[in-house]
């Protein structure tokens, strides 16, 4: 950005990141396990808002299924999805708990501190009510509606229903093959024709855990426009490339703007631009190097130098607004 910003690079993306739900209590507790949840497992489970509505397909690729947590509702000033109820029966319980990264449901045995119980929803209301209090200088004093119970037993209602009838009229879970891909195991592909959806057991015992969205990396920086220009080079604020300047990976702004395509969306397109910009790099350092040799260049702007903290220097020197060299050590 340093780099960039000073050389009149075009900014792109400044306000979106590469996201991932994660759970709260563990993001909030600094928990050296904290994990995203980059699949969301288990057929007979929801997520659902303070009110307890369902909101979102909850097998969304998990950067976009996390950008729902920070939706805007203004009509009510108010972010109603910023901390969700990820809510699961026995069954989930049983056949989707795992340790390994990324899954939330945690087996017997294993740490489960950010999971809350209830034998009944009205117990598990409560103790999301208790819970939640906990956090409400963080969150902004997100705490669950009155009527929350209620609420999320119709909600549970219309789920079942849905999950029996095979599909997801209300927010397509599970229609899409990646989402099969992320959320599903293979076994049970093939057996169930819905095998995102369950109906959720209307007795006991529930589980919950809370969930926010959180931050993988960076998708905002100096814009390159592959569309135009698949060398990897930065781009001023009339769209001409910066000379001498290229960048990719996240340190530039993602070409993928808000979305994620799929796995891979980040580390494929870092490897074809790298190899293209290292390429045309190395021609334009030539070009450089063959008019240094042939003709004396005069400056009209004294050298300046880039810092990057203690580790690295980049010096550059301006001839008019043309980069003429770049030096690094
Ligand atoms: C948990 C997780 C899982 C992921 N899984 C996938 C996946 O399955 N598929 C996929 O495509 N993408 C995945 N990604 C995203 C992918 O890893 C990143 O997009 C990719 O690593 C970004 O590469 P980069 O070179 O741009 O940045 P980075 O890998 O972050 O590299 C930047 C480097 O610069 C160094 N650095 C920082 N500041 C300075 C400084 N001032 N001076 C010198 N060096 C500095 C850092 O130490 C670092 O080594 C995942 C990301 C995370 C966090």
């Amino acid at each position: 950005m340093r780099i960039g910003s000073s050389l009149g690079a075009q900014l792109g993306n400044m306000n979106y990141a590469w996201m991932c739900p994660i759970p709260l209590e563990r993001s909030l507790a600094r928990h050296p396990g904290l994990f995203g949840m980059f699949a969301v497992g288990g057929d007979s489970m929801l997520f659902v808002n303070k009110y307890g509505r369902r909101v979102v397909n909850e097998k969304l690729q998990y950067n976009e299924l996390a950008q729902e947590f920070f939706r805007w509702d203004s009509t009510a000033a108010e972010y109603p999805n910023l901390v969700m109820i990820a809510a699961w029966d026995q069954r989930t319980q049983d056949h989707s708990a795992g340790t390994e990264f990324s899954v939330l449901v945690p087996p017997p045995g294993a740490d489960d501190s950010h999971v809350i119980h209830g034998s009944t929803l009205a117990e598990l209301t409560d103790r999301l009510r208790q819970r939640l209090a906990k956090y409400r200088p963080e969150t902004g004093g997100v705490e669950l509606a009155r009527d929350f119970t209620d609420q999320l037993t119709a909600t549970i209602t219309r789920f079942t229903r849905l999950a029996e009838n095979g599909v997801d009229v209300d927010f397509h879970r599970g229609e899409k093959p990646l989402q099969l891909m992320l959320t599903v195991p293979w076994r049970s592909r093939r057996a169930d024709p819905t095998p995102t959806m369950h109906p959720i057991s209307n007795t006991g015992p529930y589980y919950a855990a809370l969930v926010t969205g959180g931050t993988l990396d960076t998708k905002g920086g100096p814009t390159t426009r592959p569309t135009t220009n698949t060398d990897g080079q930065i781009l001023d604020d009339t769209d001409t490339p910066i000379p001498g300047l290229y960048g990719v990976g996240n340190c530039v702004a993602s070409v993928s703007a808000q979305a994620y395509w799929a796995g891979g969306a980040t580390l494929g397109p870092i490897l074809a631009f790298a190899y293209r910009a290292a390429h045309t790099a190395d021609r334009e350092c030539a070009a450089v190097s063959a008019t240094f040799a042939s003709r004396s260049v005069v400056t009209t702007q004294p050298e300046r130098t880039i810092s990057m903290p203690g580790t690295l220097e980049v010096r550059v020197r301006l001839r008019r607004t043309t980069l003429v060299a770049v030096r690094s050590r």
